[in-house]
């Protein structure tokens, strides 16, 4: 268990907003790609013209259940839409649409695994619905900011977690896990070095046993894995100070600077903002059409853990391979592509993982360009199976097929590195060694029979390393013995 000091124990919530991969925004249809000529992607309704009505965009809406069923989330027939109320530049209607009281998304949980090894689960609160802000721009002007509303009204899933989380690990896991799920259903790319996903880390530090929770501390729009860890070590750290010291923790927000690794005070509780939170008036509830949710979970690819677990069972893989096959969507689809033309998934998986990861990693590749197919994997592993090739020689064809983008078939007859499983032309190579050395034979047939190696050794450099290894074993041992 990760305690600080030996005497406080860890609560970890984290709200992390995930900007929905759309073609146009929530309540407009404005386009909601990334990036633009700053302000070419407002409509009147973006830009809070008086008058504009809003219209749920019904794609954003599927996109936040599909996320929601991937975390085996209940999902809510009828949610609601509400204002929060707050006056900045970054947002002209002065107020964020939102779902403060009913969530689309209700109950669900997360998976992980924490620093011992042990599996946990992680409970979420709801996943809800709301708009993005604008993007204020700082760094171009001395004395002005300037405003970019491309970014304003686009679809906003914020995932709210329970504060189950214990340590500042099982922090970066967590958000982990959500990037890899929102990214293998296609409902966020999950950058979030383009703030298309950021996070908030709650943390409070309790004695170690204690069933109340002590007060937290929120930290704002932490945007990486790695941050989210230090801001939660640092923030541990510093808490247990004062609480050592005798004093309470303020609840309070800061921000974590990503340069000095610390966080600093934004604003107290007292000064927290009401945002005088009440229903859209200008939305209906929104209630959905029966077989909704049973369509969108038609379409959802299977799950990260259920494709794990059914990968083991279905090829006999190792628990690493599969685990590492469904840590990543592209991994996964080139395997199954790859098990196509061959049964041998858990042989495909090793060559995936072992010799071709590295070859794309030397050249700072990745799986989704890499220039051997799954095809050609697959009949690669082929030809090792039915006896063409050793799987010595198979690693040089692999590097072949991978420069020369040749099928391994065509690799193997251009530069003839068939391997040679012909009964005669073996023996004919194991006689001519054994010719050879009239004294290693006697010796070996006095009981010298660590000499047994060296029969190969020469047997197989006679037959140019392309001699069937089985082979030459099996008939080396019967003309020796
Ligand atoms: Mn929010």
């Amino acid at each position: 268990m990760y305690t600080v000091n030996n005497k406080y124990e860890v609560n970890i919530g984290l709200e992390i907003h995930c900007q929905v991969i759309s073609e146009s925004k929530l309540m407009s249809g404005s386009s909601a790609r990334y990036g633009g000529t700053p302000n070419s992607h407002v409509s009147f309704y973006d830009a809070a013209f008086p008058g504009q009505l809003p219209l749920i965009n019904k794609f954003c809406i599927e996109q936040a259940i599909k996320t929601g069923l991937g975390i085996n989330a209940t999902i809510n027939k009828t949610s609601h839409f509400d204002r929060k109320h707050y006056f900045y530049a970054d947002l002209p209607s002065g107020y964020q649409i939102t779902q403060q009281f009913a969530p689309l998304v209700g109950r669900g949980t997360v998976e992980i695994v924490n620093e011992e090894g042990v599996a946990k689960s992680i409970r979420v609160n709801r996943i809800h619905v709301e708009q993005d802000a604008a993007k204020l721009i700082h760094d171009r002007n001395p004395n002005f900011s300037y405003v970019d509303l491309n970014r304003a009204g686009k679809a906003l899933m914020e995932i709210v977690s329970e504060p189950d989380i214990s340590s500042p690990y099982e922090a970066g896991e967590y958000v982990k896990k959500i990037r890899a799920m929102v990214r293998w259903l296609g409902t966020c790319d999950g950058n979030m070095d383009e703030g298309s996903m950021r996070c908030d880390v709650s943390l409070s530090l309790r004695p170690i046993g204690s069933k109340t929770l002590g007060t937290r501390v929120e930290m704002k729009n932490v945007n990486s894995v790695k941050f989210a860890v230090q801001a939660a070590e640092f923030e541990a750290e510093r808490q247990a100070k004062i609480l050592d010291a005798g004093e309470t923790v303020a609840q309070e927000t800061r921000l974590f600077d990503p340069n000095s690794g610390k966080t600093k005070f934004m604003r107290s509780k007292e000064d927290a903002i009401d945002y005088k939170y009440f229903p859209d008036p200008d939305i209906l509830p929104l209630v959905l059409e029966d077989g909704l949710v049973d369509k969108v979970k038609a379409a959802m690819p299977e799950m990260p853990d259920a494709k794990r677990a059914r990968y083991i069972a279905e090829f006999g893989m190792s628990d690493a391979n599969a685990a590492q096959l469904t840590s990543d969507i592209a991994f996964a689809n080139y395997f199954e592509s790859a098990v196509k033309s061959c049964p041998d998934g858990k042989s495909i998986s090793n060559w995936i993982l072992g010799d071709l990861s590295a070859l794309l990693n030397e050249a700072n590749s990745s799986i989704e360009d890499s220039p051997v197919s799954p095809g050609a994997l697959a009949e690669l592993v082929n030809i090792i199976n039915d006896g063409t090739i050793s799987g010595k020689t198979a690693k040089d064809v692999l590097g072949f097929v991978y420069t020369e983008r040749k099928s391994p078939k065509d690799i193997v007859a251009a530069k003839g590195l068939a391997q040679i499983s012909d009964t005669g032309a073996i023996e004919k190579a194991i006689d001519e060694v054994i010719a050879s050395a009239p004294d290693n034979v006697a010796q070996y047939r006095s009981g010298k029979t660590a000499l047994f190696g060296w029969f190969v050794g020469q047997s197989l450099k006679a037959l140019k390393g392309q001699g069937n290894p089985a082979m030459v074993n099996e008939i080396l041992k019967s003309k020796l013995g």
